[in-house]
C-alpha cells in the first residue's frame, strides 16, 4: 500500500514539476521541437532547491520545461514573483539561480548599500534572464548560460533616498562610497554564484554585472 501511495505521489511530483521521466510513450512525436540537448533536471535536486527558495520569502511560480531551437532551453525554470525587493526584467530562470539571486539581493545587497550608501536598496534593474544567444552575441561563441536560462545580468539599483546607481557609471566613477558598494557587491556575488562577470572582466560587461551558475565557474573578474 506504502509503496502504491510513494509511487503515485512521486508520479504526481514528476507531473507538477513537469521533470520527471515518462513511463508513457509520446503519443505523437514532437515534430514542433527540436531533439533536447540539456536533460531534464534532477527532481530531487529541484526539490530542495524549490524549498531554499522558499526559506528567503519568495515568491515564484515553477515553469513548465521548455526546449527551443539552437540548443536553449528553460528546465528547472521559475518566475520569480518577488524577493522582497522588484528586480525588472526578470523572466525563466533555473531555480538556483533565482534561488542565488534571492540569496544576494536580500543578505548581500541591502548590507553594503547601508554600509556604503547609508539607505536601503528598493529596486534592482536587471538586464534579463532567458536569451538564446552565443556568448557576448558573438556569432559562432558556446551557447551562453543566458540561453539556458541560468544567468542575470544587472544593472543598476534604485535607492530609498532617491539615488540610482548605475554599474555602468558607477564603477569607474567619481564617488568611492558608490565604487565601494558596487565592489562590495560584485565581490558577494562571487561567493554566491559560479560565474560573476563585471566591468573589469570584459569590454562587453562595461554597465552590468552577469551572474550565472554554469558549469564552467567557478570565475570571478
Ligand atoms: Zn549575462
Amino acid at each position: 500500500m506504502m509503496r502504491i501511495r510513494g509511487a503515485w505521489l512521486l508520479a504526481m511530483l514528476a507531473l507538477a514539476a513537469c521533470v520527471g521521466p515518462s513511463r508513457e510513450k509520446p503519443r505523437r512525436p514532437p515534430a514542433h521541437r527540436p531533439p533536447p540537448v540539456a536533460k531534464a533536471d534532477d527532481p530531487r535536486e529541484l526539490k530542495q532547491c524549490l524549498a531554499d527558495l522558499g526559506k528567503y520569502g519568495a515568491q515564484f511560480n515553477v515553469l513548465p520545461d521548455r526546449w527551443f531551437g539552437n540548443g536553449c532551453s528553460a528546465t528547472g525554470a521559475v518566475q520569480l514573483v518577488a524577493i522582497g525587493i522588484p528586480v525588472t526584467n526578470l523572466g525563466a530562470m533555473k531555480c538556483r539561480t533565482a534561488e542565488r539571486l534571492s540569496a544576494w539581493t536580500n543578505e548581500a545587497v541591502q548590507n553594503a548599500a547601508m554600509a556604503w550608501l547609508d539607505s536601503r536598496v528598493v529596486k534592482i534593474e536587471s538586464f534579463g534572464t532567458y536569451n538564446c544567444r552565443p556568448r557576448n552575441g558573438v556569432a559562432g561563441a558556446k551557447l551562453s548560460e543566458h540561453g539556458r536560462a541560468n544567468a542575470v545580468d544587472i544593472a543598476a539599483f534604485q535607492l530609498a533616498d532617491g539615488r540610482r546607481i548605475t554599474v555602468e557609471k558607477g564603477w569607474r566613477g567619481p564617488d568611492a562610497n558608490v565604487r565601494n558598494f558596487l565592489r562590495a557587491v560584485h565581490k558577494a556575488a562571487c561567493r554566491r554564484f559560479a560565474i560573476v562577470i563585471g566591468p573589469d572582466g570584459d569590454a562587453a560587461h562595461y554597465n552590468h554585472f552577469h551572474f550565472d551558475m554554469g558549469a564552467d565557474g567557478p570565475y570571478c573578474k
